[in-house]
């Protein structure tokens, strides 16, 4: 008690989840009981529920600059990354060979894209490369272009690793996988095949989950045919997620049944997640947040990643060099377990994360510190602090201060 930090708590886990912002609660709360149609009834309580749903719809259109039916409502991210896995057995051009459908992806993705990959690759149906990366966690454009094959349905890179925080040379890489395309576009005419590129395989996908809410939203731009988007990392609810997928993108529908989502993505809509999410998504669409929040955040990323190398010398970055994402920090500390540091922080009120938060349950290394090359010992000694709209410096100190003391108390400082 005698720092006085004690009595609060601070959150440095935004990355696993964050506070639903209190415009998106606002915007939520008719919803849930006084105006709660289903969007699909022909009544008048079902239609104000569609015009929401529609609203929503189209401010993601826009903010992703996509078409209104590009835009795929999803119970989140992890349902979002299994229909992007699971479409890539839904292929119409490979019937010139009878080779497996062939997909590229990273050693560094998320679970909830790596796992279905895995599993379909155990059944038979497809092949995969899992991409690796440098020992600083970046993929690079030319290692995605050596993987490519005239097989290849599928190409999927994580944005922002969600863990290390690196991001990922996404507009690069869709460069590479277009010039692919065009190549394609004239092997195809050669068998009088006529198609236009963007028909043609591969799909490109970005997980953008630890992107949107900091860096290019936009499709064209960043010359990707799918993302996927979750809500409880952008300050909407949990349990609403999104993919975006252009139309030339052959889905194969996860859920059947009463053909919602354009026939895509059955299951009666999350109308209040839904309206959340639109409004967080109208929060990041004004001109200029994006890139405030990220110059906010960095030079608090700074000073607390300076504090911790300061106060634990034996400390080392998982990664150092950029781009990263102003909001991550994953450090491995000497000796200590993170599940001993995160409980002695827990107790002291400071909420951080060892290794990614979905697997923060079970005590295996994270896979993707493997990946960069970092033992086993090494991994299982990481912390991940994560920063968000509500951290500010005083947390910071005070976070610093409470590090300190439990430094000391751990013989490390
Ligand atoms: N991808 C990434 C990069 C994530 O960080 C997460 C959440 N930890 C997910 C996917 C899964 O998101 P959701 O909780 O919406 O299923």
């Amino acid at each position: 008690m005698e720092l006085g930090y004690f009595s609060m708590r601070i959150y440095l886990d935004y990355a696993a989840s964050t506070p639903v912002a209190p415009e998106v609660l606002k915007a939520m709360t008719p919803y849930w009981s006084e105006k709660f149609g289903n969007p699909s009834s022909a009544h008048s309580f079902g239609r104000e529920a569609e015009i929401v749903v529609d609203e929503a719809r189209e401010t993601l259109a826009k903010f992703f600059e996509v078409d209104f039916d590009e835009v795929y409502f999803t119970s989140g991210a992890t349902e979002a990354n299994n229909w992007v896995a699971a479409s890539a057995t839904n292929n119409k051009q490979l019937t010139t060979n009878n080779s497996k459908p062939h997909v590229i992806t990273t050693e560094i993705e998320h679970e909830s894209l790596l796992e279905p990959i895995k599993e379909l690759e155990r059944q038979g149906k497809i092949e995969a490369t899992y991409l690796k990366p440098s020992r600083d966690g970046f993929i690079s454009a030319s290692q995605v272009e050596a993987a490519l094959n005239n097989n290849t349905v599928l190409v999927s890179v994580i944005y922002v690793n969600n863990e290390i925080g690196t991001v990922q040379p996404i507009k690069e890489i869709g460069k590479v996988i277009e010039k692919f395309k065009s190549l394609n576009v004239q092997r195809l005419k050669e068998k009088a095949l006529n198609l236009k590129p963007s028909t043609l395989y591969p799909v490109f996908h970005t997980d953008a989950v630890q992107a949107v809410q900091l860096f290019e939203p936009r499709l064209s731009y960043i010359k990707v045919d799918a993302m996927t988007v979750s809500g409880h990392k952008l300050y909407a609810p949990k349990g609403v997620g999104v993919l975006i997928a252009r139309k030339d993108v052959p889905l194969l529908p996860l859920l059947r049944g009463g053909g919602q989502e354009f026939e895509q993505r059955s299951g009666t809509l999350n109308v209040p997640g839904i309206v959340g999410l639109g409004k967080a998504i109208e929060l990041l669409s004004v001109k200029g947040v994006r890139q405030r929040e990220h110059k906010r955040l960095a030079p608090l990323k700074e000073q607390l990643t300076n504090g911790i190398l300061q106060i634990i010398p034996g400390a080392k970055l998982t990664t150092s060099k950029e781009p990263q994402a102003g909001h991550i920090v994953n450090v491995i500390i000497p000796r200590v377990q993170s599940q001993i540091m995160l409980i002695a922080l827990d107790q002291a009120g400071i909420a951080v994360s060892a290794g990614a938060a979905c697997s923060a349950k079970s005590v295996q290394p994270s896979p993707v510190l493997l990946s960069l090359g970092y033992s086993a010992d090494e991994a299982l000694r990481s912390l991940r602090f994560s920063l968000g709209r509500l951290t500010t410096k005083k947390e910071i100190e005070a976070t610093l201060e409470i590090l300190a003391r439990l430094a000391k108390r751990f013989k490390i400082a």
